[in-house]
């Protein structure tokens, strides 16, 4: 399924141009148009879907399958020395383009970024019980 509007949509058929790195029957890897770092790469599902929650079960799989092939081949290709990997999930998280993808930063002991935990500081004011609880609407 692909959205005629959508961006990505119109990479993973071919239809506007991008840096293709990896490529299988569900998912397609490419580097981000504004990195953010050298190999800054983006893993799109095939299937158009906004987020991971709409996202068919049978293409789960294959894209994370497609994120650890990309990532090993930015760590050997760039002789990078670690990687930040993460999904901006909803307009609260920062997502613009509205077909899910997976950043893969390469990282490096010198660049000056910081841990996944570093974009966020929202501490809650519940206990991680009370937290839990809600989460499994236990009472
Ligand atoms: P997000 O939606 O997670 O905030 O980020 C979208 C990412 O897509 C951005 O990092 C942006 O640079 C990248 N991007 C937006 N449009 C294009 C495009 O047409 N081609 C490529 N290669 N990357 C894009
Ligand atoms: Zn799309």
């Amino acid at each position: 399924m692909r959205d005629p509007n959508c961006i990505f949509c119109k990479i993973v058929d071919g239809k506007i141009p991008a840096e293709k790195l990896y490529e299988d029957s569900h998912a397609l890897a490419f580097l981000d148009l504004e990195p953010r770092a050298p190999g800054h790469t983006l893993i799109v599902p095939k299937y158009h879907a906004e987020t991971l929650e709409t996202l068919p079960e049978e293409d789960a799989g294959p894209l994370f399958s497609a994120v650890k092939k990309v990532a090993k081949m930015l760590m050997r290709g760039l002789e990078a020395d670690g990687a930040t990997i993460g999904i901006n999930q909803g307009a609260a998280a920062g997502q613009v383009v509205g077909h899910l993808h997976v950043h893969v930063l390469p990282r490096y002991h010198s660049d000056g970024g910081g841990a996944i935990q570093s974009v966020v500081n929202n501490k809650p004011k519940e206990s991680l019980g009370e937290i839990k609880s809600k989460i499994l609407k236990i009472t």
